[in-house]
């Protein structure tokens, strides 16, 4: 590898992920391990360390041995150290990306007003940036759509949770206190479920991929009849895509919860234009991959919904960049950095 890259960090409750990138968004190599939440922060960040470390030496990546994941290009077997020029971590929040302190994360035991940025960069000696999560996973998509004329979105990643990051102008969104846009906690059900953030109705408890899940589970194990009755009853894990499929196939419950999920998106995307009047609303995380099954039934309750006083409406898409978005963004913050 002959060409300067910055590395791209994506710290998540299961995995932390990493990438070294070129200035123009291309990953040059993927490499992952296992965050160990449960060991707490300081655990944690030697973890992180250890994998910018085998990227920086250019030693083999754990996840290619033994038949691991395939990546999805093939330039994974680096033969020269890679000239790094700066480190991009994406954290999950809330936290402050100006100070470089993550306050707490509800899925990262213990972690409570963590120095990530200025604890990883001591100890790796290079310049080092920290972005909320979801803010780098958008401001990846807003960089990959590469279209001058698209300088206002808003990402949701459906996933366990819902993540969010809104790009203005070009520019990540941050607002006063440094977490804005954090639209998986908007409230949509006054009184309505409660969530890990301690509000009662937020989106991601109606909208999210775990949330149809257990919303699935819980109508099943009340005694709604589903294709999906066997794998509850086995106790075995129902995950949205399964929710999908079985929706697709003709599953009436499954065709219920699924559709009540994408009501809720829409209820979503409308109060966004509202709030941002973005051009465009990306969907991603683990639910996009159910693709305009997803997109379909939520801009067909958004346009039956939105309000009728003006025609300019922002466009309802899916994500591209998938798993990556984290750390592609994360590694052009960290580009960005060494231009200002
Ligand atoms: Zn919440």
């Amino acid at each position: 590898m002959d060409k300067s890259c910055a590395l791209g960090i994506d710290l998540g409750a299961t995995d932390i992920k990493a990438a070294l990138v070129d200035r123009t968004g291309k990953i040059l190599r993927r490499d992952a391990q296992p965050t160990r939440a449960e060991l707490g922060p300081d655990a944690v960040i030697d973890r992180i360390v250890e994998l910018i470390d085998r990227l920086r030496t250019g030693a083999p990546s754990l996840q290619s041995k033994g038949g691991g994941p395939k990546r999805a290009n093939g330039s994974e077997h680096p033969t020269h150290k890679p000239d790094i020029v700066a480190v991009g971590i994406g954290a999950p929040g809330p936290l402050s990306p100006s100070r470089g302190i993550v306050f707490k994360a509800a899925n990262l035991p213990k972690w409570r007003n963590v120095a990530l940025r200025d604890r990883i960069a001591e100890r790796i000696g290079l310049p080092v940036v920290m972005e909320n999560d979801a803010n780098a996973a958008a401001y990846g998509e807003y960089r990959h759509a590469n279209d001058k004329s698209l300088q206002d979105l808003v990402l949701l990643t459906l996933g366990s949770g819902i993540g969010a990051g809104t790009i203005l102008g070009g520019r990540i969104f941050h607002g006063h206190f440094e977490n804005a846009s954090e639209w998986g906690h908007m409230i949509v059900e006054p009184n309505g479920r409660p969530c890990t953030c301690g509000q009662l109705g937020c989106l991601e408890r109606y909208a999210s991929a775990g949330a149809i899940a257990r919303t699935i589970v819980a109508q099943i194990e009340r005694g709604q009849s589903s294709s999906l009755a066997g794998c509850v009853r086995a106790g075995e894990a129902v995950t949205s895509v399964d929710v999908a499929a079985a929706a697709q196939a003709g599953d009436a419950l499954a065709q219920t919860v699924w559709d009540e999920a994408c009501r809720y998106l829409a209820v979503a995307c409308i109060n966004i234009q509202h709030a941002v009047n973005p051009q465009s609303i990306l969907l991603g995380g683990g639910m996009s991959a159910a693709g305009d099954f997803l997109l379909n039934p939520v801009r067909r309750h958004t346009e039956a919904m939105r309000w009728k006083l003006h025609d300019d409406h922002p466009d309802i898409a899916l994500a591209q960049l998938g798993n990556d978005a984290g750390t592609i963004g994360a590694a052009l913050l960290a580009w960005d950095s060494l231009d200002t």
